[in-house]
């Protein structure tokens, strides 16, 4: 039975949904189903919403919203996909990466031996749904707030660097009861095709941020900056004699069409009832499988009141090193099983390693990635197939250990 890594949820209700944006609505770009998914995703976080194009660009017109350039330092952990880094990088900031801990995401005490006067933003990864450490993240920052160089009015108003949370796996997880949305100032979701909900591609950013800020008034001022500064969206200016508009600010071009959004309303409406609590199936029973097995080090999905949304399954394996690790994905894919490695820790990554990172400096990282394997998660994977990737599994590394 071919079992493949990742599927993007396609049925009935999305279907539904793409055609009433085609047939119905007479419209393409940004307009009422990207208002409609904002909402949505609002109805779950309790926070404002502006939805972009994809998490990169939401995280870059946000260090772009606090005036992030070069001169700056963003922090990143080194255990993540590179768009974490890249969208600091893209803007000329300087990106510091610090190890993580062993629940996979940035470690608070690494945090705070990295902060400096210079440093505008920290970037947390919410790794396969589980939420980052926010209170300790943030009790970082605050202690240390007192060192910050602030260059604008923005950032002088933070009065320390900005908290910044890769949600790109995390919608719908919490901690202590918060939902990830309100956990960090500000929050950003993937809606990327492989993601819980997807709109193929697509990112959503959700503001909580301290006083004396005001969320609305900041995402009406965001929602011009994501359409190239421009006062008025094309649906707006679409109505009767609402044709005169302004560029107010210099932008970027990064909104969501209408299209795409359609895809991901029809899944956010039943996220929670249903899509949600599917995983919690899919990864209970590889759970309870691998749990009498000697080797499986099972990954966190709640850790001190930090519920996770279950995004990826990170098994790893006790006793092997990468070598083993490498065949035993050879055997599970000569199963027609789809595996995968979450993640090459950024620093092994050519760009970043021409640049001076050195993986030796992640200890924690590399050592969560050399025995590591990814098992598929997603709405449709039947426990017919989740049997099947526990065999394949269990089999490839039963043949591999002494
Ligand atoms: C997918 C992903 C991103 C990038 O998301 P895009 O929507 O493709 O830009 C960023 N960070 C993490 C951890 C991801 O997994």
């Amino acid at each position: 039975m071919a079992v493949p890594f990742s599927r993007p949820l396609i049925d009935d209700d999305v279907v539904a949904e793409v055609n009433d944006a085609l047939l119905n609505t007479g419209w393409l770009t940004s307009g009422p189903k990207v208002r409609q998914l904002e909402a949505e995703i609002g109805a779950i976080t309790g926070t404002p919403v502006l939805c972009v194009n994809s998490w990169t660009s939401g995280a870059m017109l946000m260090l772009r919203w606090l005036g992030v350039g070069p001169g700056d330092e963003v922090i990143v952990p080194a255990y993540t996909y590179a768009a974490s880094a890249l969208c600091a990088m893209n803007l000329g900031a300087d990106v510091v990466m610090v190890d993580v801990g062993e629940d996979f995401c940035m470690d608070p005490a690494a945090l705070g031996r990295a902060i400096t006067p210079r440093t505008k933003a920290v970037i947390p990864v919410d790794v396969g749904g589980l939420p980052a450490d926010y209170d300790a993240l943030s009790a970082e920052l605050r202690a240390h707030a007192g060192m910050l160089r602030p260059s604008n009015a923005r950032q002088a108003a933070l009065g320390r660097p900005l908290m910044l949370a890769d949600a790109a796996h995390s919608i719908g997880a919490s901690a202590r009861g918060v939902p990830v949305g309100r956990l960090a100032d500000v929050t950003v979701f993937s809606l990327h095709s492989v993601k819980n909900v997807t709109t193929g591609e697509g990112g959503a950013i959700c503001l909580h941020l301290p006083q004396p800020f005001d969320d609305e008034a900041e995402l009406a001022g965001l929602r011009a900056l994501a359409l190239n500064g421009q006062t008025k969206s094309a649906f707006e200016k679409n109505q009767p004699g609402a044709w005169r508009y302004d560029i107010v600010e210099f932008g970027l071009k990064v909104n969501l069409p209408d299209v795409n959004a359609a895809i991901g309303l029809a899944q956010i409406r039943k996220y929670q009832a249903e899509l949600l609590p599917d995983r919690l199936r899919i990864v209970d029973r590889y759970r309870a499988a691998f749990a009498g097995k000697p080797w499986a080090i099972l990954p966190p999905t709640s850790v001190d009141g930090r519920e996770s949304s279950r995004h990826l399954f990170l098994l790893r394996i006790a006793g092997a090193d990468e070598a083993m690790r490498d065949r035993i994905i050879e055997r599970i894919s000569a199963r027609e099983v789809g595996v995968n490695v979450h993640y090459l820790p950024m620093p092994m990554l050519t760009l970043f390693r021409e640049r001076g990172f050195r993986v030796a400096d992640y200890p924690v990282a590399v050592d969560l990635y050399r025995n590591e394997i990814t098992l598929p998660v997603y709405n449709g994977l039947t426990d017919a197939q989740v049997d099947e990737v526990v065999a394949a599994v269990s089999e490839a590394v039963e043949a591999e250990l002494p």
